[in-house]
């Protein structure tokens, strides 16, 4: 049984926005859980690193699929992209998880119970029109944002992963993940990762899981 554990540390505020509705000028709001506290979605999670690896397997001049153009359609012949995270027709060998705050430690599980987040911070923005390249009113917003001061690591676990070819493609694009969430481009969610891959609970090395993804088709 292979699993990954994963660690990221947030070196910049994290914004992990619903997306606001169309035609507002609304507060992108955060993700949330119950009591306030930031916590990296399955699906944000799953999003980033699939785009990650995408463009990993790209420069190493694999076949993969442009998720947003077409995607593997049979799960014999799937890329390693659609195989790992999934296409309308093929379901992903990987099941990903929410990524939980684990530090710092004063704010673990039983605090975050009984306390709400400290304070979240706001910053505010104005829409470009590319075309008219002018300010338009109806692209003010606002974004809400984490503002720590000091790091916050989130942690979780991808259990059941099928092969060690698998696991050495997610192990590369967490390697080159560099943010989380949107708004990177402003310097946002920037991530640090530490990645643990076990085999049987042995470690495997960088080494083993480089020379798998070289003999890999
Ligand atoms: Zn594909």
């Amino acid at each position: 049984m292979i699993s990954i554990k994963v660690e990221l540390t947030l070196k910049s505020p994290l914004h992990i926005g619903a997306s606001a509705p169309a035609g507002t000028k609304a507060v992108r709001g955060m993700l949330k859980d119950a009591q306030g506290w930031p916590y990296i979605p399955a699906s944000a999670f799953k999003g980033r690193l699939r785009h990650t690896v995408e463009r990993l397997t790209r420069s190493m001049e694999r076949s993969v699929c442009d998720t947003h153009h077409q995607t593997c359609e049979s799960a014999q012949s799937a890329c390693p992209v659609c195989r790992i995270f999934g296409s309308p027709w093929v379901t992903g060998s990987v099941r990903f998880c929410d990524l939980t705050l684990t530090q710092p430690e004063i704010w673990n599980a039983d605090y975050r119970e009984e306390n709400a987040y400290p304070r979240t911070g706001y910053r505010h923005g104005v829409g470009i029109s590319r075309t008219r390249r002018v300010a338009q009113d109806a692209l003010l917003y606002t974004t809400e944002l984490f503002q720590p001061g000091v790091p916050l690591v989130f942690s979780g676990e991808l259990q059941d992963v099928e092969t060690l070819v698998d696991a050495a493609w997610l192990y590369a694009g967490l390697q080159f993940m560099e943010s989380v969430g949107s708004n990177r481009t402003r310097g946002l969610g920037w991530v640090e990762s530490r990645i643990q891959v076990l085999q049987d609970s042995a470690v495997i090395t960088p080494e083993q899981l480089r020379q798998t993804l070289e003999v890999s088709p």
